[in-house]
């Protein structure tokens, strides 16, 4: 018999959601859409809202 272990459930970022600043609605975009900086502290410059296809520049984040 070997011993349990705990363990780490993986989990990967599907989209990031914001509020736009132009539309004012809540939107989100999938991963794959954003230009996802090598490290995440660097700038993650802009991407476009998928309600008025505005371009928004993103700032700070939360992760959870
Ligand atoms: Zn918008």
């Amino acid at each position: 018999m070997s011993k349990a272990v705990s363990f780490h459930i993986d989990v990967k970022p599907v989209s990031v959601t914001f509020t736009c600043p132009h539309c004012g609605r809540e939107v989100t975009v999938p991963w794959r859409e954003l230009d996802v900086p090598e490290c995440w502290g660097d700038d993650w410059g802009y991407v476009e809202c998928p309600d008025c296809e505005m371009e928004v520049k993103l700032g700070d984040y939360e992760y959870d």
